[in-house]
């Protein structure tokens, strides 16, 4: 059984990456195969757009400018490690996803 990639355990229950908030994980089925019917979920690319224009754009992979960065936390999603210094991400850009399409 799968689980929302953007899914993080919280003391409040879960944690969505996405609109860096606690959600209700039963409602959004944020541990379940059915996170894919999230509205959050399908919606991610504009929320997630909201961060364009950060970063260096057509430039080299910044993490502000990726899917999986979550600004708040300063963390990659991806990864599932601290970004020091978002210019230089830990994926090297390898994983780097551009978060406006
Ligand atoms: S609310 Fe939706 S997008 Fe956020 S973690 Fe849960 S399933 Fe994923
Ligand atoms: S480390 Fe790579 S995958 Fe993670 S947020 Fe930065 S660019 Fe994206």
């Amino acid at each position: 059984m799968g689980k929302c990639p953007y899914a993080k355990p919280s003391f409040l229950g879960v944690r969505c990456e996405v609109i860096s908030n606690v959600v209700n994980p039963a409602k959004h089925n944020c541990l379940n195969d059915k996170y894919v019917e999230c509205e959050i979920f399908k919606k991610r690319d504009e929320f997630l757009g909201e961060r364009q224009g950060k970063g260096t754009r057509g430039g080299k992979p910044d993490c502000r400018r990726c899917l999986f960065y979550s600004e708040l936390t300063g963390r990659c999603v991806k990864l599932g490690v601290k970004v020091e210094d978002p210019t230089k991400p830990p994926c090297k850009g390898k994983e780097f996803k551009e978060a406006t399409q």
